[in-house]
């Protein structure tokens, strides 16, 4: 199959009301071409260089979500067009895109990852780290960022019932902070879970943006 037939098949299954991101990681700019062509827009890469090297090659319309690991020193090389950045995981690097994003003269939208994995290796906040977060008085002061939800990633396991469990439990959080936190703010509206095996089930459970990956593009050869 293309990746245009797998694109379309997948949007088949996928409610108009959830966003598809095309997890583009390892793939060159022609293999994303094909899915741009199949009028995908929004990509999301883990790798500040890969994404930074594909963006200038690419349509000025794509829409490019930062999904991976975000370290603190390379904010400023996609502060310029970033659309989304999902993995945000400390009040420090929020406030290091708050800088980036000023400098920049914009508003980036940021999602907070959650640690909702068993496994240890798996980054993202606790509950009580984000609460404690949105305690601190130095938070409403970040001009330049938009907190626009929560994003996660399920154990990587074959047990159903145990992803639909970890997704169901973001979606509880999300529905928490959202109703304390930010109730009349209609940014507040993101909830990124779900990869190419776990993805309906995510949507089952209430995820608005599903990151689609091997699923589109085929393997990886390297991750
Ligand atoms: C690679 C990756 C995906 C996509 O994974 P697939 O299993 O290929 O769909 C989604 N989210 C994140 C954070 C990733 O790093």
């Amino acid at each position: 199959m293309s990746v245009a037939d797998r694109l379309n098949s997948i949007k088949e299954t996928i409610p108009a009301s959830v966003t598809l991101v095309a997890v583009s990681k390892t793939h060159p700019v022609e293999t994303l071409l094909q899915a741009y062509h199949a009028g995908q827009r929004h990509f999301g890469e883990n790798k500040v260089q890969e994404l930074t090297s594909k963006v200038p090659l690419m349509p000025k319309d794509a829409v490019w979500h930062m999904i991976g690991h975000l370290q603190s020193n390379k904010v400023k090389y996609i502060a310029p067009f970033i659309n989304l950045i999902h993995g945000v995981d400390s009040f420090k690097l929020l406030q290091v895109i708050n800088k980036e994003a000023l400098k920049n003269n914009r508003i980036i939208d940021c999602l907070l990852q959650v640690h909702i994995a068993a496994e240890t290796t798996k980054f993202g906040f606790l509950e009580e780290e984000i609460i404690s977060m949105f305690k601190n008085e130095a938070c409403p002061q970040l001009k330049n960022i938009r907190i626009c939800g929560l994003m996660g990633m399920a154990t990587f396991t074959n047990n159903q019932e145990q992803v639909q469990q970890e997704f169901r439990g973001l979606k509880g959080l999300f529905d928490r902070i959202k109703a304390v936190y930010f109730n009349d703010d209609e940014s507040f509206k993101i909830l990124s879970m779900g990869m190419s095996d776990d993805y309906l089930i995510a949507i089952e459970e209430g995820s608005t943006l599903v990151r689609v990956g091997s699923a589109i593009f085929g393997a990886r050869e390297y991750y």
